[in-house]
C-alpha cells in the first residue's frame, strides 16, 4: 500500500469517527482493515496532516494528543466523566467570539485555546437514572405533576 493511499484511509476514517480520537484509538480501528499499518505510521500521517492544515490537533491540557477530521469552527468540551470530547458549535458561544476580538485587538493575542469541561449528556443521563432509582416511585409522580401545574 502507497502513502498516498494510506493517508487516504487514515484521514477518511478520522473523518468517519465523531469523537476526536488519540493514535492509538485510531490505529485500533484502522488495523481491523488495514492489517499492515503500523502505529507509527498513523503518527506520523497525523502529525503531516495537522501540518498541512488537514485535521486539527487538539490541544487538552495533560492528556493523550487528540486528532479532529472536522475543520469548521466549533470548540469543545470535555467530559469530567468519561474524558469523552464533545463539539459545541460557534454560535452557542458567539457572544464570546466577539469578546474574544476585542481582546486579542488589546492584548495582541495571537490565538486562544479554549477548553470547555462538564458532563457530557451520556454522563447526565447516567447519573439522571441512578437518581430516579433511588426515589421511590409514589414521590417521583407528585414531582412530575408538580412540574406539569408549574408549566401550565
Ligand atoms: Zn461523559
Ligand atoms: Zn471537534
Amino acid at each position: 500500500m502507497n502513502k498516498t493511499a494510506q493517508r487516504e484511509a487514515i484521514i477518511q476514517e478520522l473523518r468517519k469517527m465523531r469523537n476526536h480520537p488519540t493514535a492509538d484509538e485510531l490505529y485500533d480501528v484502522l488495523r481491523t482493515k488495514l492489517p499492515q499499518i503500523s502505529l507509527g505510521t498513523i503518527y506520523r500521517n497525523l502529525e503531516q496532516m495537522v501540518q498541512m492544515g488537514m485535521i486539527r490537533k487538539l490541544e487538552l491540557t495533560g492528556r493523550q494528543k487528540r486528532f479532529d477530521g472536522d475543520l469548521s469552527e466549533h470548540y469543545h468540551m470535555r467530559c469530567r466523566y468519561c474524558d469523552r470530547i464533545l463539539n459545541i458549535p460557534q454560535e452557542e458561544l458567539s457572544g464570546l467570539d466577539k469578546e474574544l476580538v476585542l481582546l486579542r485587538n488589546r492584548l495582541q493575542l495571537e490565538g486562544f485555546i479554549l477548553e470547555l469541561v462538564g458532563r457530557c449528556p451520556y454522563c447526565a443521563e447516567a447519573m439522571s437514572k441512578m437518581q430516579e432509582e433511588s426515589v421511590p416511585d409514589e414521590e417521583q409522580e407528585e414531582c412530575t405533576a408538580g412540574t406539569t401545574a408549574q408549566a401550565l
